[in-house]
């Protein structure tokens, strides 16, 4: 953060009554949310298991895709014991739309780390749970906070950005100084009485009116004690979040097709972003080389293959990938392919389906672009 900036606002607690009565600004914002909170199905009834899946579901998804899926989960997965032993191929499908597998099968992992390292029984505090597996800094002030009112400040982008525009922070605010600064400032303001409803409270402020485009501050409950509202800087808080540069990476999706039935070859990936996910066998490379290396492989293999037309594309974390199809129509497994196939894809399990079948057994959006192409052929 900007040193001047920082030490301008450096917390003390003059500082803090100086900005506002934290106690009228908690009860502001705590009276409004009482009246306005988000009806999420996880909210009816404070439930451990259940706050901790609708957080893991919702992190980089977004909500409306989360709740049908949440509701599907819970109703298939409804405690700790069926998700530590659920079979993969079933955590699979009910993870499916919702990206980013390992989530799923970080969930997994934490509920067996639960039974073995907690008997079973859900940590109650905010440093126990920053031990399961899958479960980071905000996770476990989550549901601390939520279910067991530890009073520890959740921060996520909505967050950071509601904090900014009350103090008017015009710079730096998504370094480590500035989230530290604006950790230390939201746990100060945590009523002891009531931390899980104060941190939702500021979350859905920060979705439903302190938005990013377009805040409605004429409704806000909180605008009186907003430096930003009342200096009219709100367009410049927060600062823009500087962009983390995105590898461009080109992707072949490798179709193999029998001729004497209409079924195609899914694997279970073992490598790349998509590990541990079943579809197509992919070649990726952030060189056309060294792709064409890899076809020159799959051409050595003994089969001849038609290239796709149309591209797909598709973002994750801070891949930009650009993908062309091929299709092998003439594909046999024998001992001697099969060595060459599992040195070029490294894959654990092989399994042909029928056409008609793929899209029930993809999980990764960029299969079913994939699967978009082949249909269209
Ligand atoms: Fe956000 Fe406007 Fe409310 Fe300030 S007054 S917290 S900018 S919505």
């Amino acid at each position: 953060m900007n040193k001047e900036i920082y030490n301008k606002h450096k917390i003390t607690t003059v500082d803090l009554c100086l900005f506002f009565n934290m106690k009228n600004f908690s009860k502001d914002l705590l009276d409004w949310y009482n009246v306005n909170k988000r009806p999420f199905p996880w909210r009816e009834n404070i439930n451990v298991y259940h706050t901790w899946i609708c957080e893991i579901m919702s992190q980089q998804t977004i909500l409306s895709v989360v709740l049908p899926r949440y509701k599907e989960f819970i109703k298939e997965l409804p405690n700790l014991k069926s998700l530590a032993f659920c079979e993969d191929e079933r955590l699979r499908k009910l993870w499916a739309g919702l990206g980013y597998y390992a989530r799923a099968r970080n969930l997994r992992k934490g509920a067996q780390f639960i039974i073995d390292e907690f008997q079973g029984t859900f940590p109650t505090n905010y440093s126990s749970w920053i031990k399961v597996p899958g479960c980071g800094p905000y996770t476990a002030s989550v549901i601390a906070s939520i279910c067991f009112n530890e009073p520890v400040a959740c921060v996520d982008g909505n967050v950071v950005r509601v904090v900014s525009r009350l103090l008017n922070l015009q710079a730096n605010v998504w370094d480590k100084q500035g989230q530290d600064y604006i950790h230390r400032y939201v746990n100060q303001l945590i009523p002891i009485e009531s931390p899980g409803d104060f941190n939702q409270a500021m979350m859905d402020l920060g979705a439903t009116v302190c938005k990013k485009q377009n805040p409605t501050c004429e409704i806000c409950p909180v605008k009186h004690y907003c430096q930003a509202f009342n200096k009219e800087t709100v367009s410049l808080c927060p600062p823009v979040k500087p962009r983390k540069n995105s590898q461009e990476e080109n992707i072949v999706a490798v179709i193999f097709k029998k001729i004497s039935s209409d079924e195609v070859l899914l694997i279970m990936r073992e490598q790349g972003f998509l590990a541990k996910t079943i579809g197509f066998p992919l070649i990726s490379s952030n060189e056309n080389l060294k792709i064409q290396i890899s076809l020159d492989a799959i051409k050595k293999m003994g089969f001849s293959f038609t290239k796709l037309t149309g591209e797909f594309k598709h973002s994750i974390t801070h891949h930009k990938i650009v993908g062309t199809a091929i299709l092998v129509n003439d594909f046999n497994f024998n001992s001697k392919t099969e060595k060459i196939f599992q040195k070029q894809f490294k894959f654990s399990e092989l399994q042909w389906i029928p056409f008609s079948q793929l899209k029930h057994n993809l999980s990764s959006s960029l299969d079913l672009k994939v699967l978009k192409i082949l249909s269209s052929i």
